[in-house]
């Protein structure tokens, strides 16, 4: 069990850097991460200021609470899909942050206009349909309009930020934010350009292979 306390340690500490990033206000929002053949989540409605590891609920991915003393976040349903589908995602980060929502809101989908976004997220983030928040719902149209992409946008409701590690959702949450504010100045200046697709998979694959020191870190 050694590998699951960690993860609390991890997922509590990742819940205090989305609220610190200005990422969801208050309670809203939420993050988990795999732990084994399980998944641990940040509680329902608590305080994210004050979160233990102690407060981390452990969730099988049937949806039967493991440990914990409070309920689990109330988009568990949507966490567990993602990694019943997505073997390669070991955490997922859900935000309700202005920008990226204004995009949610608007059902329109946030493009390849940036070379860092271009590089950490590599596609454009599309728009799941309408569902009630905490629905079984909610988690297929998400996980349908996600497919292997790194995040999804829920409408008129927020993001959601899929990845290897916790560090890499909290990237991916912070420039798909950047990359919506962006785009809301460029549209005042007569719409930002898209980065040529087969530029943004050449930028994509610089970042996941070379990025800082991953190449010298790889050998
Ligand atoms: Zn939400």
């Amino acid at each position: 069990m050694l590998e699951t306390e960690k993860t609390k340690e991890r997922v509590a500490l990742s819940a205090k850097n989305m609220l610190d990033e200005g990422l969801v206000v208050e309670t809203w929002g939420n993050v988990s991460a795999r732990a084994e053949e399980n998944m641990v989540i940040a509680p329902s409605g608590l305080d994210y200021k004050k979160l233990n590891f102690t407060d981390m609920v452990v969730m099988d991915l049937h949806g039967n609470v493991l440990e914990g003393k409070w309920k689990p976040s109330s988009e568990h349903p949507l966490h567990r899909l993602i990694y019943q589908r997505r073997k390669d995602v070991n955490a997922v980060m859900h935000t309700h942050s202005i920008y990226a929502t204004t995009f949610a809101v608007a059902r329109k989908e946030i493009l390849t206009v940036v070379e860092d976004f271009s590089q950490v997220v590599g596609g454009s983030v599309k728009v799941a349909d309408y569902a009630m928040p905490g629905s079984h719902k909610l988690a297929v149209n998400c996980v349908e309009a996600l497919q292997d992409n790194s995040a999804v946008l829920i409408a008129n409701h927020g993001l959601v930020a899929v990845g290897k590690t916790l560090e890499d959702v909290l990237l991916t949450c912070k420039v798909i934010e950047k990359t919506a504010l962006i785009t809301l100045y460029a549209n005042m200046l007569g719409g930002p350009v898209v980065i040529d697709e087969k530029h943004v998979q050449k930028l994509h694959k610089y970042f996941k292979e070379q990025y800082g020191q991953r190449k010298q870190e790889n050998k």
